[in-house]
């Protein structure tokens, strides 16, 4: 994963839910979002991120947390 936030240097300022590919990016094998350690996004589009997660799961674009 790359220093710089991804979406940041994409210039997307708010995180698409239906841009499932670059969702995915940054969640697990168990579709959990990874921590900011790791997807190396700032506080504002991990943020965003969750969020995005969040509504596309919601309209099951996205599976909810395998368990
Ligand atoms: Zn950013």
């Amino acid at each position: 994963m790359e220093k710089q936030c991804y979406f940041c240097t994409s210039n997307i300022k708010s995180v698409d839910h239906k841009d499932v590919e670059s969702l995915k990016r940054f969640l697990d094998p168990q579709f959990r979002i990874v921590p900011k350690r790791r997807s190396g996004l700032c506080s504002l589009h991990q943020r965003n991120l969750a969020r995005a997660v969040k509504r596309a799961r919601v309209m099951a674009m996205l599976p909810f947390v395998v368990r």
